[in-house]
């Protein structure tokens, strides 16, 4: 069995694990992810796309092109029915600092104290995306549905995991764990149905 190199264009460790488990489950040993921190020289790709595809594209095309390696990429977030669809792309910095998960949490939690039981319907989209440098591309959404908790519980997963209840669920994400999540995930589903494609092109690069 031929295994391929992969970067993983993400430095979020919470990502980093969830993208192991799961690709590892699709294709076990087939694939070897190499971190972008194998590549010190390699500057963190600034969001500048106005949506989760096209920044999960331009993640997943700057790294390619640094590296020279294929790459795969996710831009994902939390979509809040009541709060007109915020913080979406932006929440990994809705608080202000990049990738502070608490204050995230807190301000979400703020923003919807008013919201009553019935109304704070929410969800996750994932846009994996992912890139031969040079060549081809592809891109697969995945998304979660469920609503946001009024105090976060559970200490597993990251990110809104603590505050938020899949539909058909009675815990958070947070509570249910790893192999539940990655069942359901927007993640898990975006990486399962973009996994055949990826094998396929990379078996064309021999
Ligand atoms: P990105 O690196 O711009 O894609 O940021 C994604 C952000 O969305 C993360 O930092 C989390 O705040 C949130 N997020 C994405 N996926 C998940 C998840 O599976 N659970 C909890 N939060 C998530």
């Amino acid at each position: 069995m031929t295994t391929h190199r992969l970067v993983l264009a993400t430095r979020n460790a919470g990502k980093i694990e969830e993208f192991r488990r799961i690709l590892d489950a699709i294709a076990p040993g087939s694939i070897e992810l190499v971190g972008v921190d194998q590549f010190p020289e390699l500057e963190d790709v600034e969001e500048t796309e106005d949506s989760f595809q096209g920044n999960a594209l331009l993640k997943a095309r700057t790294i390619a092109k640094a590296t020279g390696l294929p790459a795969i990429a996710d831009d994902s977030g939390l979509c809040v029915d009541a709060l007109g669809g915020d913080p979406g792309i932006f929440s990994a910095r809705w608080a202000g600092v990049h990738g502070d998960d608490v204050a995230n949490v807190e301000k979400v939690l703020d923003q919807m104290r008013e919201i009553g039981d019935g109304e704070r319907g929410a969800h996750f989209t994932c846009v994996a995306a992912f890139v031969i440098p040079g060549g081809a591309e592809t891109t697969q959404e995945g998304t979660l549905q469920g609503e946001i908790l009024r105090a976060p519980i559970g200490t597993h997963g990251f990110g809104y995991d603590p505050i938020f209840r899949p539909t058909g669920y009675d815990l958070s994400l947070a509570q249910l764990g790893a192999q539940v999540k990655d069942s359901i995930s927007h993640r898990g589903q975006s990486l399962r149905a973009i996994a055949p494609r990826v094998a396929l092109l990379l078996d064309g690069l021999g």
